[in-house]
């Protein structure tokens, strides 16, 4: 089933814009000064039930399914919170915030997409650009967007997306309550997420002894920027516009690293000139019931174990990036 809007070939995209009028064309925008998440449908809303059945029936009885159910709103996904706060923070139009935009990627047709898109507008969520490949990959065209984030269920996009130096994560099924503050709360482990693996490394390769004697005596020495560290410099661009009282964001960072190896990272951070809201070194706790305190709308993490863990508690992205993810 092809729709009419895949474009061809070899072509940079144009991205199709349904619904609002598109009013980005006439402002070019500094790419600094924005924030772009590309997220697939399946990220946005919960599409498992209709997903299940491309799967076991095949692509006509689901594009059926789709066509037959138009009209019928999907039920928020496990970024959604995520997606709608962002939003809601572009909604208030002022200058003197980087643009933010949000893009929808999906594998249906224009045509099937019809349903996703009658979604968006019964949630009036603010996206204008998409892309519909009817089945093909929709990785290459998350760098043409410049997308700061990207969010889907598939795991080969994600990998890709990562291997492209975009932040990116693979969203798990989890529990996802969200909390009736408008803040938007995201939490990032720090090894191989906001920071590059190198001490991830010596933890895994020459135990915990060895990790601690290595992160206290390269305390100064700032650890490199690892997958996540851009969208966070984007996210502080937006917090910067805010009083810290009254931001919109707040961020935490939730590492299994304690005493000594946690001044490396405050070191790290200061280095940058990036403010996290609240750090939690946990030591090796489970992280899910800190993530559910701190209220996160979504938690990034490379470790398998920790996203199992996390994910009982609050919305998950598996970030497949570092030593963790070897072999
Ligand atoms: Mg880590």
């Amino acid at each position: 089933m092809i729709g009419e809007f895949p474009p061809a070939p070899g072509r940079t995209p144009a991205a199709n814009r349904i619904g609002h009028p598109a009013r980005h064309d006439l402002h070019p925008v500094d790419p600094g000064r924005r924030l772009v998440v590309a997220i697939t449908a399946r990220a946005l809303f919960d599409l498992e039930e209709s997903h299940s059945l491309f799967e076991t029936e095949g692509i006509d009885a689901y594009a059926g399914h789709q066509r037959q159910h138009e009209n019928d709103p999907l039920t928020p996904g496990i970024a959604f919170p995520l997606v709608r706060k962002l939003l809601a923070i572009k909604a208030l139009g002022r200058d003197d915030l980087p643009e933010i935009e949000v893009i929808l990627l999906s594998r249906n047709s224009a045509d099937t997409g019809l349903r996703i898109f009658n979604s968006i507008e019964h949630y009036g969520l603010d996206i204008v650009r998409a892309v519909f490949t009817s089945g093909a990959p929709v990785y290459p065209y998350i760098k043409p967007f410049d997308a700061d984030l990207f969010l889907s269920a598939n795991p080969e996009s994600v990998h890709h997306a990562l291997d492209h130096g975009i932040a990116a994560a693979t969203i798990l099924p989890s529990k996802a309550p969200e909390r009736p503050s408008d803040q938007l709360r995201i939490a990032f482990d720090g090894d191989a997420v906001l920071f590059g693996d190198e001490s991830e490394r010596i933890s895994q390769e020459q135990g915990v002894d060895a990790f601690a004697d290595h992160e206290r005596s390269r305390a100064e020495e700032p650890l490199s920027g690892g997958p996540f560290h851009r969208f966070l410099a984007a996210l502080h661009r937006i917090q910067d516009a805010f009083p810290s009282a009254a931001s919109p964001i707040r961020t935490a960072l939730v590492t299994a690293r304690s005493a000594p190896a946690h001044k490396r990272v405050i070191l790290t951070l200061r280095h940058w000139g990036v403010r996290l809201d609240e750090a939690l070194f946990l030591g090796g706790r489970d992280k899910g019931p800190f993530l559910r305190a701190f209220g996160a709308d979504i938690f990034f993490d490379d470790s398998p174990h920790n996203i199992e863990n996390a994910r009982q508690h609050v919305a998950s992205g598996h970030v497949p990036h570092g030593v963790s993810n070897r072999g």
